[in-house]
């Protein structure tokens, strides 16, 4: 699809495959298999010599929709969609590593990829620092002889932490590193990732890219050459982790309303973490949108908006955080983000639960932080709820 139309024209139209009915919308092929015309036919689509489908795991007709649509969306020349976000992780890693590479990673990463990388991927001898990426010469000064990508989150979670894409992305050419952004939290209507230079980004599509909590899906975007390796060697022989047609036809629906989801997400979060940032109860708001943030500079520079999750400790610690999390009425205690409903949860006996004391406090995970997936209600009826809970504290 041209890249002329507006983000809102791609998301509806973009990656659309015309079906032998005419419907409106790419149909769900519930199909684990296609049927070849003759012998020859299969042997050429094996052989790659012929375009067409051979099996779900290497491609369906419905995921094929969605594709294009991501792509169409972050101006990337593919994409590829995997069965949950850490599906499209690790996928990406078993491709691109090897036994012997280093990586650097972002210390404050979501907490099922922090123990990918420092139990699952150490198992097979690659070795991970994990360092403050928003400081780019830390970067600089932890690359060795056998480094071979930087993966950052950002804004990470939970700490909204923002690392300045376009800077690493200079870093990772000088000295031919693959760099891999986790953009789940700012999605491609806010942040671009390969436009500023990346050549991976990743997503957890459970999240916003679906966005009505019905889904766990991944995706992957990026050059179309490091995909197709990602496509045949890590999703189709080694993790398997293809998404399902059905899947894959609800987050084509979940995708077509992305930008006016954010716009009012992020609407409601500013006025929520506002509100948070002056009330007495509360020690330190985590958010890209507020002035006093520290990551509010380069968020402005590579961020279209501040993005909707918002961190925060109360001045009473975990005892405070627990009780607030207890005591809101509308507000909904769990984990994932992104959906329509207001989620809260505590990240460092939850989401980031995978974390050791130690690698929590080096990533400046407080036990009092608490996190919220600030959602579409009305924004007067979160504040009510967020007051009334803070009064009993
Ligand atoms: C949720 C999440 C993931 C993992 O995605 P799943 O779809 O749950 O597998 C990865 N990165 C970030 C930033 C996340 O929030």
């Amino acid at each position: 699809m041209s890249k002329e139309y507006g983000f809102a024209t791609r998301q509806i139209h973009g990656g659309h495959i015309k079906n032998s009915a005419g419907a409106l919308t790419t149909p769900i092929y519930q199909s684990s298999t296609f049927v070849f015309d003759n012998a020859e036919q299969g042997a050429n689509r094996f052989a790659g010599k012929e375009d067409g489908f051979i099996y779900t795991r290497l491609g369906n007709p419905t995921e094929m929709e969605l594709e294009g649509k991501l792509a169409a969306l972050e101006g990337s020349e593919a994409a590829l969609f995997t069965a949950s976000g850490m599906g499209a992780i690790s996928s990406t890693m078993h491709t691109l590593l090897k036994a012997g590479d280093h990586v650097i990673s972002s210390k404050v990463v979501y907490g099922c990829t922090h123990s990918l990388f420092d139990e699952g991927l150490r198992k097979y001898n690659v070795d991970f620092s994990f360092v403050d990426t928003t400081d780019t010469q830390t970067i600089v000064d932890n690359i060795k002889a056998n480094t071979k990508m930087i993966y950052v989150e950002t804004p990470a979670n939970p700490t909204l932490d923002v690392s300045d894409i376009q800077a690493i992305a200079k870093i990772a050419k000088e000295h031919d590193l693959i760099f891999v952004v986790d953009n789940t939290f700012a999605t491609p209507y806010i942040q671009q990732p390969i436009q500023l230079g990346a050549d991976i980004a990743v997503y957890s599509a459970t999240k916003y890219i679906n966005g009505h909590g019905d889904v766990v899906a991944g995706a992957i975007t990026g050059k179309k050459a490091l995909l197709d390796q990602i496509r045949m060697v890590g999703m189709k022989d080694m993790t398997g982790s293809i998404i399902s047609p059905f899947d894959a036809f609800l987050v084509s629906r979940g995708l077509k309303t992305l930008d006016i989801r954010m716009e009012k997400h992020v609407k409601n979060a500013q006025r929520i973490a506002e509100f948070l940032d002056t009330h007495p109860q509360v020690n330190k708001v985590y958010y890209p949108g507020l002035k006093s943030f520290a990551g509010y500079a380069v968020a402005q520079k590579q961020m279209a908006l501040p993005g909707a999750m918002i961190s925060f400790e109360l001045k009473g610690g975990r005892s405070a955080g627990e009780k607030l999390i207890n005591a809101v009425e509308l507000m909904t205690l769990a984990v994932s983000l992104g959906d329509a409903e207001t989620l809260i949860e505590h990240p460092a006996s939850m989401t980031h639960a995978t974390y050791s004391a130690v690698d929590l406090e080096k990533a400046g995970i407080s036990e009092g932080l608490v996190r919220l997936s600030i959602g579409l209600e009305d924004v007067e009826d979160l504040l009510d709820d967020l007051d009334q809970a803070l009064t009993q504290l």
